[in-house]
């Protein structure tokens, strides 16, 4: 159906014809007025929604927030609301995100109103937050990459200083891993690293980061523990990963391990720098053990 502007009664049909969600809240929040495409994208029936209170599609934790938003908005001298992003929940519970634009109204009484205007960002939001996870992890393991876990060992030097815990880390890297490559295939290889990550994971503490920093190479952050605690920490963890049988073919490896603790003036890569060292050592020495900074 095409509209005719040049009636005044067109205007309420193009409200309801608009393609983004509308709707106008009286001075004390309540809906008035909501269009089809805001029903729709709420999943309630007009009825239900006309007399309700607007905070009825927001989160319970927010709603008394939104509500004083929305009093300073009507009280408040601007025509035009913030452009704001906002988690909303549909009636049958789904969240959504939103941008909303508002608008404020007066009408022949004088009395102050909003419009209000919807645009659903769901998607994009999802988007950004998968694109956000990918820069952060690695595909293979899911745990952080190289990058997060530096940026997430800086955080936790900053934290251990600030709170006067000690803190440990370990770099450990897989024995001659080539050689799994070499006999089993890059692909039995994935799956290997994939079982190494998930038994590290199940062998540390809740509290412990795990990041990889590069191909069989992963690292250990060990926050609260001193050097005795996280060299029994690593060693659990290596004894656990010499009795794992990893993939389909249940492969068997080893891995080398290099403890270093925090010292006093220490930056990140200092610290990285003496665990690679006493990863050295566990290497020279033999591997499949792990060596104290
Ligand atoms: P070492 O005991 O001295 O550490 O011997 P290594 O063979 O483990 O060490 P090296 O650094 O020489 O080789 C590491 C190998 O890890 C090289 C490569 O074949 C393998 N590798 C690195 N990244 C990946 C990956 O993402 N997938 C698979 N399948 N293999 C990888
Ligand atoms: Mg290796
Ligand atoms: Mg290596």
């Amino acid at each position: 159906m095409s509209l005719t502007l040049s009636h005044p009664d067109n205007i309420p049909r193009l409200i309801s014809a608009a393609p983004i969600g509308i709707c106008i809240t009286n001075a004390d929040g309540i809906y008035e007025m909501v269009n089809p495409a805001y029903c729709d994208f709420f999943g309630y029936r007009e009825d239900e929604l006309l007399g309700q209170h607007f905070t009825l599609v927001v989160p319970e934790a927010h709603r008394s927030m939104l509500s004083q938003l929305h009093d300073c908005f009507i009280q408040g001298e601007d025509a035009r609301e913030i452009r704001q992003e906002w988690e909303v929940v549909r009636k049958d519970g789904a969240q959504r995100s939103i941008i909303a634009e508002a608008v404020r109204l007066v009408d022949g009484h004088g009395a102050v109103k909003k419009a209000t205007y919807v645009t659903d960002i769901t998607e994009r939001k999802r988007l950004e937050r998968r694109l956000d996870f990918l820069a952060r992890h690695d595909e293979l393991t899911g745990l952080l990459n190289r990058r997060a876990g530096l940026a997430r060992l800086d955080e936790e030097i900053a934290r251990a200083r600030r709170q006067g815990t000690p803190l440990c880390v370990a770099i450990c890297d897989l024995d001659h891993f080539k050689q799994i490559n070499d006999r089993h295939g890059h692909a039995m290889g994935d799956e290997a690293l994939q079982g190494v990550a998930e038994v590290m994971h199940a062998e540390l503490r809740r509290y412990d980061v795990l990041a990889r920093l590069g191909g069989e190479e992963f690292l250990v952050m060990l926050p609260g523990a001193a050097r005795p605690a996280a060299e029994q920490a690593i060693e659990r963890l290596r004894a656990r990963l010499e009795d794992a049988r990893l993939g389909k073919p249940d492969l068997a490896l080893t891995v080398s391990a290099g403890i270093a603790g925090l010292a006093e003036g220490d930056s990140g890569e200092a610290l990285l720098e003496r665990a690679d060292r006493a990863l050295y050592q566990a290497k020279r020495q033999g591997r499949n053990r792990t060596r104290v900074a």
